[in-house]
Formats: structure tokens, C-alpha cells, sequence
């Protein structure tokens, strides 16, 4: 029995009834939006260390057939539980799901809508923690800083980031081609943003990509080594190196992949575990801020402001 205002009812009428602070609230439903066919178990696992009491998951999703999905999750609770339900799209293609998020985005109207986390390949999330990383150390207004291998999920990530904050930004890739399409890409939604596409196909040209160059971000792909010792402490002017590929060889060879705020050779030396546990954090607050309010969208630049507030 839930009493409350000098009544006393039996379950069944506590919602309809029962003064607001003794209803209970609807358990918190996270709808899982995978662009690839199996939906990543990572991105279930942190769901459920954040407090989700159920996950919903789909594979395969497209933009083509989320519209059901999202109008489940807008339609079937009131008005006063749509908080308690949010989705999370995820997959391993960012570029798919920028167009999921834009189709579920077109799905919402008026207040009927529900909060959205857009992480795919964790690129959100793992890049936010390594640009609040790297301002631990520097004012990244005006400084210039170099991500290597900048085109993948996370590399574009970082480079949009920085860009925000104010950053002259470089972003390598093998291919300047593919290094040009990143820059372009974030100057579409940020017209004043400092970008310079460079290509680093060899070590003089990671070399020169360095030079001057305050930060440097490697986010190339596991077990891929972008820079080498002897560039590095050839780069006397770097305050922070970062390197996001924990699988051997790392991305930055002499960082190792638990440093974290480790001074070698004059540089702040960061690797993908030392990265990691606030890649952690942010995901799992992102998860809880969800349930917040029903009109939220965490996408990079949000969740780095969440990563921002917890002080990390
Ligand atoms: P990705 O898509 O697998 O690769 C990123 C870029 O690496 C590619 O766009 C490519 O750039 C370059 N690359 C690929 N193969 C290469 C090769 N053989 N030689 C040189 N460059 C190569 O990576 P991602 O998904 O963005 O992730 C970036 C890194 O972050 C990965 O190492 C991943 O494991 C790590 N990660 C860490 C965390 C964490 O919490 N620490 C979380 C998520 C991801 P170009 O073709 O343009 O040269």
C-alpha cells in the first residue's frame, strides 16, 4: 500500500492518484540504435553500469527503418515519463549514424521527444576525454595542434573539438585527399574553424606535420605506430602527446598505454588506458544525463561540456 495525502491506496491507484512525490517513477528504458547488425555488447554493458534498468537492442538499424523505432519510444509512455525512455546509437561508422540521428532528430515534434546519446565507435566520448586531457595542460585557444590519422571516427572527433575551442588545428592522414574531406566536413558546421589538412605518408612528413605544434593527438588504428621516439624529442616545442591505440605496437612508441600526465622528455605523455578511465566516466554520465529531461542530444560537443562539468 503507497499512502499519501490522507488517503491510503492500493497500488494499483498510486500514478492516477496519489500526490506527485509519491508516484513512482517509470524504470528507465534505454533503446539501443546500432548501425551495424550486431549491437555492440561494450555500449550495453556501460548502459547497464549507468543505470539503465532495461536495453532495448537493435542491429541493423538505417534511416530507412528507425522511424518505428523512434515513434515506440516517443508514444507509448506520457508525457510526464518521456524522460525515463532515451535512445543511444551507436555502430562503428560515424557517417552512419550522423544520418540515423538526423532521420530520428526529423521523428520528434513539439515536446514529443526523447533524449538521444550519439557515440558511435565511442568517438564522442573517447575524444572529448582526450581534448580535456590535453587543456589540463595548455589553453587550447590558439594553440596548434596536430591529430594523426585525424580522418577516423575518433581522429575527425578530435580535430572538430579542438577546432571549437579555438585550436589551429592539422589534421594528418596518409592521404591528403582524405585529410582535405575531414577539414572540410567540420568547417561545414564551423566556418571559423582553423583547420590545415596535412598528409604524414612518411616520417619526414609526420615530422613537419609536428612542427610547432604545442599538442599532439595520435588516433590511428589499433596496432599502428605514427610517430616514432626520435620525432617526438625532435618536437622540443610539444607540451602534450596522446595516444589513443592501446594494441602493441602503440601509437606513439615510449608512451605507455597507462600514462597519464607522465612527463617524458618535457612532454605530458597520455595513452589510451591513461585516456580511458575518463572516456568511462563521460560515457556512463552521458548515459545518466539521458534520463535528465526528454529533449536532450549528446553529440560531440555536448558530451565534452559533460566531460567539462565533472571536472575531470
Ligand atoms: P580507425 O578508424 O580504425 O583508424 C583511424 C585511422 O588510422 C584511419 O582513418 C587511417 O587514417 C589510419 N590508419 C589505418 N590503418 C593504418 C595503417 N596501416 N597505417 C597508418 N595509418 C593507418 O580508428 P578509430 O576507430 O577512429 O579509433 C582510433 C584509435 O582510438 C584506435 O586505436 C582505437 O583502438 C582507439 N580507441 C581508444 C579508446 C580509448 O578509450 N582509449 C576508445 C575508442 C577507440 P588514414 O587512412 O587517413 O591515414
Amino acid at each position: 500500500m503507497v499512502s499519501g495525502g490522507g488517503l491510503t491506496l492500493p497500488p494499483v491507484f498510486r500514478n492516477a492518484y496519489a500526490p506527485a512525490s509519491f508516484v513512482m517513477a517509470k524504470p528507465k528504458i534505454l533503446i539501443q540504435l546500432d548501425t551495424d547488425q550486431q549491437p555492440s555488447t561494450f555500449d550495453a554493458v556501460v548502459a547497464v553500469d549507468a543505470g539503465v534498468d532495461h536495453l532495448f537492442q537493435y542491429g541493423g538499424v538505417t534511416p530507412e527503418n528507425v522511424t518505428g523505432l523512434v515513434h515506440g519510444a516517443m508514444f507509448t509512455r506520457g508525457p510526464a515519463d518521456l524522460h525515463q525512455t532515451a535512445i543511444f546509437i551507436g555502430g562503428s561508422s560515424v557517417e552512419s549514424g550522423e544520418r540515423l540521428l538526423e532521420r530520428v532528430r526529423k521523428c520528434f515534434f513539439g515536446p514529443v521527444r526523447v533524449s538521444v546519446l550519439f557515440d558511435a565507435n565511442g568517438a564522442n566520448t573517447t575524444a572529448a576525454a582526450a581534448v580535456l586531457a590535453a587543456a589540463k595542460h595548455l589553453p587550447l585557444e590558439g594553440a596548434t595542434a596536430t591529430v594523426l590519422a585525424g580522418t577516423g571516427p575518433v581522429g575527425q572527433r578530435a580535430a572538430r573539438l579542438l577546432a571549437g575551442r579555438g585550436a589551429q588545428v592539422r589534421v594528418a592522414s596518409r592521404s591528403l585527399q582524405k585529410a582535405e574531406a575531414v577539414c572540410n566536413a567540420i568547417r561545414g558546421r564551423q566556418s571559423a574553424a582553423k583547420l590545415t589538412p596535412v598528409q604524414t605518408s612518411n616520417t619526414e612528413e609526420t615530422a613537419a606535420a609536428l612542427s610547432g605544434a604545442s599538442l599532439v593527438i595520435a588516433a590511428g588504428a589499433a596496432g599502428v605506430e605514427l610517430l616514432s621516439v626520435e620525432v617526438r624529442r625532435n618536437s622540443p616545442q610539444l607540451k602534450v602527446a596522446i595516444d589513443l591505440n592501446a594494441v602493441p605496437p602503440v601509437g606513439i612508441t615510449g608512451i605507455q598505454p597507462q600514462d597519464k600526465a607522465v612527463d617524458r622528455d618535457g612532454t605530458f605523455c597520455y595513452g589510451a588506458l591513461g585516456v580511458g578511465g575518463t572516456k568511462m566516466k563521460i560515457h556512463r554520465a552521458a548515459i545518466e544525463r539521458l534520463f535528465t529531461s526528454n529533449d536532450r542530444v549528446l553529440d560531440a560537443e555536448e558530451v565534452l561540456a559533460l566531460g567539462d562539468s565533472l571536472g575531470k
